[in-house]
């Protein structure tokens, strides 16, 4: 049982900015490694959807469309 520290999930203040990309910082918080692409497109949706990246154990990164379902490994 380890506590985790920092899950960094804030709830409450939602700032409403004019950005619609406010989700995309959530995806910010992968813990350890530094996940340096972000905003990766969807090949499938276009470019106009992003895919939220995903930290693996095994260091890859896994890109997940939230709208199709897709995911991309690299
Ligand atoms: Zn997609």
């Amino acid at each position: 049982m380890g506590k985790k520290k920092g899950s960094g999930q804030k709830k409450g203040k939602t700032k409403h900015s004019k950005t619609e990309r406010v989700k995309v910082s959530k995806f910010y918080s992968v813990s350890g490694d530094k996940v340096d692409k972000l905003g990766k497109e969807c090949p499938k949706c276009g470019t106009a959807v992003k895919m939220g990246a995903h930290k693996e154990k095994d260091g890859k990164i896994r890109y997940a469309c939230g709208k199709c379902g897709m995911n991309i490994f690299e």
